[in-house]
């Protein structure tokens, strides 16, 4: 079970919002170059790590797509007495921004902390009204003329919040995705014999709709898909047995469909057969609210892609304190490593 917690810990706490990835795109970049035969940079700014297969006379291809932005939010606003406004980037649950810390990327990089209502002040309605995000204000403790200094509108903000570890699990904001940015680098690192071609696509803007890996399959055009993403562990006091979705601790996931995604039969077969033989346990995922890159693999090529996804069991998902196993993690890497190397012997024309 053993995983580099230092290399996710790294990956976890740099910034990326939607748009705004270049600080974990160089970061990635350096991680892979060593790693693979080419890495390019499309114009939306997706990293395409490409490692050549051993076998492959037909040109097959593999993408893999991981996105490396996180949830975040920019600027809209700065007022009289200095405090922001912002809109947010990707989607999120309004209550647990509160009282929490974040970092606006200025000129340089400002703490801020996100205002509301004290409750003392509220009245009886209010407190039993949930928060809405345009509630909230971020507050630099300076006044207008200091952070105008420093801040623009347009300016991206993320979440301040370091990577732990908790037992067996980490704990960190952006464990969705880095730690898919992290499996896909711990894969690269130790696949040596990929049957066909793959593209190793670090993608930009999936929280904002996809929009990164929409791009880079139409470049690919791949014949086979898999995108890495988390998904919801609902494995919580409360749940129901039917609601948990996934498990934290239970393996890897197989993901068989979400909201915006049927996986391809073939490949969830594949993907099980795969993890029997490895004897790498795992749990089938299917979420009924919420999309992944898997779509955009899926379809965006001339002929669609037989695409499936491998998912990481997530818990608090697109809060601040979000949580992985690290046997979950460990399992991911596994099975993605042998589905690369054994992917040509799989019979995909039933
Ligand atoms: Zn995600």
């Amino acid at each position: 079970m053993d995983i580099n917690v230092a290399l996710l810990k790294e990956i976890c706490e740099i910034a990326g919002a939607p748009g705004f990835e270049k600080r974990v795109r160089d970061l990635v970049i350096d991680l892979v170059t060593p790693l693979v035969d080419e890495v390019k940079v499309d114009n939306i700014g997706n990293v395409i790590a490409i490692k050549k297969g051993i076998k492959n006379p037909d040109g097959k291809r593999v993408m893999i797509a991981a996105h490396m932005d996180e949830i975040g939010f920019i600027v809209t606003h700065i007022d009289d007495n200095g405090f922001l406004r912002f809109h947010t980037l990707g989607g999120f649950d309004p209550k647990t921004l509160t009282a929490q810390r974040v970092i606006v990327h200025g000129k340089k990089d400002l703490v801020g902390v996100m205002g509301s209502k004290p409750i003392h002040v509220m009245s009886a309605e209010e407190r039993t009204k949930l928060p809405k995000t345009t509630d909230f204000f971020i507050d630099l403790g300076m006044p207008k003329e200091e952070v105008e200094k420093y801040i623009n509108v347009g300016d991206p903000v993320t979440r301040d919040r370091e990577l732990i570890e908790m037992g067996d699990c980490v704990n960190c904001k952006s464990i969705d995705n880095r730690v898919a940015v992290f499996i896909l680098i711990e894969t690269l690192k130790q696949l040596k014999n990929p049957a066909y071609d793959v593209y190793a696509t670090f993608t930009v803007q999936e929280e904002v709709g996809l929009r990164g890996a929409n791009v880079a399959a139409h470049g690919i055009n791949p014949d086979f898909g898999i995108a890495l993403d988390t998904t919801i562990a609902f494995d919580v006091p409360g749940a129901q047995a039917h609601e948990k979705v996934t498990e934290l601790g239970k393996g890897t996931a197989i993901k068989i469909m979400d909201a915006m995604t049927i996986c391809d039969y073939r490949m969830v077969e594949f993907m099980k057969q795969t993890a029997d033989k490895g004897k790498i346990s795992w749990q089938p995922e299917i979420l009924v609210a919420g999309g992944t890159d898997t779509a955009g693999v899926q379809r965006m090529g001339k002929q669609g892609a037989i695409a499936g996804a491998i998912s990481i069991p997530t818990r608090h998902l697109h809060q601040v304190i979000e949580m992985a196993h690290k046997k979950d993690i460990a399992d991911s890497i596994a099975l993605l490593k042998a589905c690369l190397e054994d992917i040509d012997q799989y019979d995909w024309k039933h």
